[in-house]
């Protein structure tokens, strides 16, 4: 879902430093904290904002930023948030996406009428900045993006308790269901989830994905006890910025682990007929 970036009205970069210090009610340590972390969030406002408005967008995206390095740990690169206008919307965020050139990108269409913790509950934020937890994969591989990121906005949520593991359940649940008869083929998983893609069947391609990323964290806590997100957060130091592709993504986790689950996993889903994985 890539979006085409308009003239720059106006860019405003502001460092996590500074806008802490606008904050009054952090403490002094908290402050702290987050001008010696890294990476740096640099805000970009693409439309005029005021500055209650930017405060409360601020807000948010920190306190999402702090919820996605609790689970996934800090990216070894700066954040450049893009903030634009969105009016009469039925959801603080209607749209958002990814652009991941020479530096990563998050653009958010926003609508402020809605309060902050109508922002801090919507799953959106999370789901876009985790996907820039694993390098860019290609349009055709989508469904292990988009599965990703689909698994994560819910760990990422439960770790800011915004929601409970008993709703993520739910979810599942709910998901699988409508996802399930559309993956009931002969062909391997990975190749009827992207003809889902191809046939704009987003909700069964996306949920279908976090079937894996399910499943693979499934596997790694029974393994030693570690989640994925644990297994993640070394991910981020040691192979982020190296990594090109999936099966690059897929042999980094198993170098943290004993065997090869994660490459074992992505086999069944390239070979094993897809209503055999989610039957
Ligand atoms: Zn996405």
């Amino acid at each position: 879902m890539k979006y085409l970036l308009p003239v720059l009205l106006s860019v405003a970069v502001i460092s996590v430093a500074i806008t802490y210090s606008n904050i009054n009610e952090k403490s002094a340590q908290e402050v702290a904290e987050l001008v010696i972390s890294s990476p740096e969030i640099l805000f970009h406002y693409e439309d005029e904002f005021t500055p209650g408005e930017k405060e409360k967008l601020e807000k948010w995206l920190i306190e999402t930023v702090k919820g996605t390095e609790r689970t996934l740990g800090k990216y070894p690169f700066d954040l450049h948030l893009y903030l634009h206008r969105s009016s009469n919307s039925s959801e603080p965020v209607p749209w958002a996406n990814t652009d991941r050139s020479s530096i990563q990108e998050v653009h958010f269409h926003v609508d402020t009428r809605f309060t902050l913790e109508d922002f801090i509950k919507d799953w959106t934020a999370p789901h876009e900045i985790s996907h820039l937890a694993i390098p860019f994969v290609g349009k055709s591989n989508s469904w292990f993006a988009e599965g990703f990121a689909t698994y994560m906005q819910n760990e990422i949520l439960l770790e800011m308790k915004q929601c409970t593991q008993e709703d993520i359940n739910n979810k599942y649940e709910q998901k699988l269901n409508s996802a399930r008869p559309y993956y009931q083929e002969e062909e391997p998983f990975a190749i009827v989830a992207m003809e889902l893609r191809k046939s704009h069947h987003y909700p069964q391609m996306y949920w279908g994905g976090a079937y894996f990323f399910f499943q693979l964290n499934e596997i790694l806590e029974s393994n030693d006890g570690r989640s994925l997100g644990e297994i993640m957060k070394i991910y981020q130091t040691c192979c982020r910025l190296n990594d090109k592709n999936i099966n690059d993504i897929l042999s980094s986790i198993d170098d943290q682990v004993e065997g090869t689950p994660a490459q074992d996993l992505m086999k069944r889903y390239r070979t094993v007929p897809a209503r055999e994985i989610l039957n």
